[in-house]
């Protein structure tokens, strides 16, 4: 039994060896993905329903591999968070969406709002405050065209330190939105409680808004309360005319999902925007 004990503890080290041993090379990886310039931004617009109008673009990250080629988000951003490297991963898509957002206004195109995805762990951090201002005062973007993220569960943890951030960033005028909403375990009266902008309804909701009398509820609910609130509300996954068609007569503001596009890369999305 002793010698068994030992068995298991010394397969248990090996395991335990082995998984240090991938984190290692996947913390590797990722920073040499950094050094090397491997990360690429796709943009996905958004649109107004009533007016027709492009509002905003979303920022969505993905990894140009070398060999494995494209990589998306599902396949590495827990992995950047485990290793602690979003934070520096994360600034870099803040500049890179505010660069291209500067950009673009440079050529001509009407100006639209960049929005950004945050993690928990950056937007946990001490110092997030100023790197936002930083990336802002370095980009020469004016904060009224950026847009951070949050999610639910995010904003909920800590509240009194993030209502205070929360009102940090909107004096300096950026944008909140409160992303995957209705997915977390946030009591709805908590909603007035904090400084936010923008409410984006998960495609989980959108899906089967049609078909689904709960899903249709839930969404009608949700675009009502946010109408009350003075927020705006974007509904997210937008695929078909029928979910078009229902968002449109509950009078949600925006759409965002395939109907409109797919998230495009850098090239197409310019030629996307130039063409409206
Ligand atoms: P999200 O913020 O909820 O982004 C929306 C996701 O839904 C995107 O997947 C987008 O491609 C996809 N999508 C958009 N419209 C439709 C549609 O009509 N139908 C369907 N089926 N899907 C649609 P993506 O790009 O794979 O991103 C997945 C998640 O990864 C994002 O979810 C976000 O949470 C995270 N993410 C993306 N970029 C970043 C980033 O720069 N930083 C951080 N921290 N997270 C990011
Ligand atoms: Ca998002
Ligand atoms: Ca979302
Ligand atoms: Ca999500």
């Amino acid at each position: 039994a002793k010698s068994q004990g030992r068995n298991n503890y010394q397969l248990y080290d090996i395991r335990m060896n082995l998984l240090a041993k991938e984190q290692l090379q996947m913390e590797e990886a990722l920073r040499k993905a950094l050094v090397r310039d491997e990360f690429v931004l796709h943009y996905q617009p958004r649109q107004h329903v009533a007016s027709g109008q492009i509002t905003a673009v979303e920022a969505l990250i993905r990894w140009q591999h070398p060999k494995l080629g494209l990589l998306y988000p599902s396949e590495f951003i827990s992995m950047a968070e485990e290793t602690g490297l979003i934070v520096e991963i994360g600034e870099w898509v803040l500049r890179t969406a505010c660069l291209q957002n500067k950009a673009w206004q440079k050529m001509g195109i009407n100006p639209k709002r960049v929005s950004v995805n945050i993690s928990s762990i950056q937007f946990q951090r001490d110092d997030f405050y100023q790197t936002v201002l930083k990336v802002i005062e370095e980009t020469g973007l004016e904060p009224f065209w950026l847009e951070l993220e949050l999610t639910e569960s995010m904003v909920m943890r800590n509240a009194t330190m993030t209502i205070a951030k929360l009102n940090q960033l909107r004096e300096l005028g950026v944008k909140i939105s409160l992303d995957d909403f209705g997915t977390g375990f946030s009591s709805l009266s908590y909603l007035k409680l904090f400084p936010i902008d923008i409410i984006k309804i998960d495609s989980s909701f959108i899906q089967d808004v049609s078909a689904d009398s709960k899903d249709a509820a839930i969404t009608k609910t949700i675009i009502a309360l946010s109408r009350r609130l003075k927020l705006s509300v974007v509904a997210e996954g937008v695929e078909t005319y029928e979910q078009l068609s229902f968002l449109r007569s509950r009078k949600c503001n925006e759409i965002q999902g395939f109907i409109i596009s797919k998230p495009l890369a850098e090239e197409e999305i310019t030629l996307f925007l130039q063409a409206r």
